[in-house]
């Protein structure tokens, strides 16, 4: 991984992946400033994929929280195909960081409502933060290499570039990350499960089964819901 050594807002965007030391030399956490990472996603159904990126981020990069974002409306993907009730995604999420230290499930975009768009919430996080005199957390953005190109397409990209860190996760069958233009980014070496939703959701849906795909407390969300046609 090439850390980061200086938050975002502290300097102009290079382009460049950067230094991140982790927590204990970090200069940031040594004034106070909480390093907060979001990584955001429809999660429908959350899978052992998100679960190990989200510890390998936790851990790799020194994070106080790592919080689980679901998405509202996943503008992206909502015209395209059917999207599971924002509820019972949020439900599934709870589940799957049921038991992972500082990783935790978050409803920020579903109470918001609308469209999910990642600089609402993380300037969203930002005005908490002000408004409950905290200091102002050093926000790590994480994303699938998957998505790296389609940075440019998501709402005032530019903003957000200025605003966070990007750290790009290695995933099968996506292209190797190259350095997204104007972003202070970082690849994190995690681990590579090749696992998509898309698989989980086709899977259950033909009832056959998602061992080893699909943490166990997820899955008896699943059950209980009836999601994905299960139990039916
Ligand atoms: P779908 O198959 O429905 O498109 P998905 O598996 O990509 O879903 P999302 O909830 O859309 O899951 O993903 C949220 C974030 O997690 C995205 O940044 C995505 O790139 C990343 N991600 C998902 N699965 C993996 C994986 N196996 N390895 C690395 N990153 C992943």
């Amino acid at each position: 991984m090439s850390p980061t050594s200086s938050p975002p807002e502290d300097r102009p965007a290079t382009g460049e992946a950067v230094d991140a030391a982790p927590a204990p030399s970090n200069p940031g956490a040594a004034l106070g400033r909480p390093r907060i990472g979001l990584l955001g996603g429809t999660f429908d159904p959350p899978h052992v994929g998100h679960v190990a990126i989200a510890q390998a981020c936790r851990d790799e990069l020194g994070l106080d929280r790592l919080l689980l974002v679901v998405a509202n409306d996943p503008w992206q993907k909502a015209p395209v195909r059917r999207v599971t009730p924002a509820e019972d995604r949020y439900a599934m999420v709870v589940a799957a960081a049921e038991g992972l230290r500082g990783v935790e499930a978050s409803r920020v975009e579903i109470d918001r409502g609308g469209p999910s768009y990642t600089v609402d919430t993380v300037e969203q996080l930002a005005a908490d933060a002000r408004r409950l005199h905290q200091p102002a957390p050093q926000l790590f953005v994480v994303v699938g290499a998957d998505l790296v190109p389609t940075l440019e397409t998501w709402h005032r990209y530019r903003e957000l570039q200025r605003q966070v860190t990007l750290v790009v996760v290695p995933r099968p069958h996506a292209p190797a990350p190259a350095g997204p233009e104007g972003w202070h980014w970082v690849e994190l070496e995690g681990p590579r499960l090749d696992v998509s939703s898309s698989e989980v959701r086709a899977l259950l849906e033909a009832g056959k089964p998602v061992d080893g795909l699909v943490p166990e407390p997820v899955m008896r969300c699943i059950r209980r819901r009836h999601l994905y046609a299960v139990g039916r």
